[in-house]
């Protein structure tokens, strides 16, 4: 989830507190608390790639938890600030919620686990859910008086959105499980712009069929606010309900050539469903349905493997921004 949406989260939080209102230099901690986890940030320093391995690696850890709670309660304890250890978890464990309903993934077992839990609930950005919890807080600059409950009634339509995109995904799932009955797995995977816009991937051995649906075509969601061309970008294939067209993409893992190959223990790792986008002499390229490979041709994340006489790989962030895979 964005830096903004967790803070927001955080002065909810502050102000959804029972009895007095918390003062200015609690609210501004707790919204700092809610925000934490992401310091994993300052691993961009050792390197790109170090990050993209440890983010929402052990700040974002349930196993942690108690131990990060126990530290900031020491450093904070006899402070003007100090908050009770119980709200601090609090604030830790809004912001690993708010991470675990989006697709990136979460390794809330780390340090001992790598695996990363999902919900794919929410975009990883996603304006309206931001709103449900923004425009409650806002009211309450103008009924003061009801601060406490316009604070709570935030937390209520966050849960309704939830509550919504819950009831999308389940349907985006049966979708799936109709269309393709003899795939291994389904996964429903949440789409910018609107909470009705779905991707569907279904897995095969060899391969993955991926198709986009827009439940609610009519509903312009926030594509309102964004220019036509950015729009068309990240809507890639969907699809109405009623012409539901699937594509194949080869799976990284039935490429049995590239297994030695620099770059490929990482992406298999990292990406949740890593494809064979382009194959041509030496060059291979690969990306991650999570993050638009197929239906976007500048989709984030994609590896680049040079097989010369020196195998090279590079990771493809975005546009030309690339970090080298050893
Ligand atoms: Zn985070």
């Amino acid at each position: 989830m964005d830096p903004i949406t967790h803070a927001i989260s955080g002065i909810a939080l502050a102000r959804a507190l029972p009895g007095h209102l918390l003062p200015r230099s609690q609210v501004i901690l707790l919204v700092g608390l809610t925000m934490l986890p992401d310091a994993d940030y300052i691993l961009t320093f050792i390197s790109d790639t170090t990050y993209l391995q440890y983010h929402r690696g052990i700040t974002h850890s349930i196993l942690m938890l108690p131990l990060w709670t126990w530290l900031i309660y020491a450093l904070i304890s006899k402070t003007r600030s100090a908050i009770p250890a119980w709200l601090i978890a609090a604030a830790i464990v809004l912001h690993i919620g708010l991470d675990l309903i989006t697709s990136f993934g979460t390794m809330i077992l780390a340090p001992f686990s790598d695996w990363r839990a999902t919900l794919d609930l929410v975009f990883i950005i996603d304006p309206l859910f931001t709103a449900c919890l923004l425009i409650p807080l806002l009211l309450a600059f103008i009924w003061k008086r009801h601060a406490r409950k316009l604070a709570i009634v935030s937390f209520v339509s966050m849960c309704a959105y939830l509550g919504l995109t819950l009831m999308m995904h389940h349907a985006a799932m049966q979708l799936a499980r109709n269309d393709q009955p003899s795939a291994l797995e389904y996964h429903a995977l949440p789409m910018p712009f609107s909470p009705f816009r779905w991707q569907l991937i279904a897995s095969y051995s060899e391969y993955y069929s991926q198709t986009a649906v827009d439940f609610l075509p009519d509903f312009p969601g926030n594509t309102l606010f964004f220019p036509d061309s950015f729009v068309h970008q990240f809507s890639g294939n969907v699809q109405p309900l009623t012409r539901l067209a699937w594509r194949q993409f080869p799976a990284m893992r039935a490429q049995t050539d590239i297994r030695k190959l620099p770059g490929t223990a990482f992406y298999s790792w990292f990406a949740r469903f890593p494809v064979l986008l382009e194959h041509r002499s030496e060059l291979w390229i690969f990306g991650d349905l999570r993050f638009g490979a197929g239906s976007n041709p500048d989709s984030p994340f994609r590896l680049e493997i040079n097989e010369g006489k020196q195998p090279r790989a590079w990771l493809i962030w975005h546009g030309n921004q690339r970090s080298e895979l050893r």
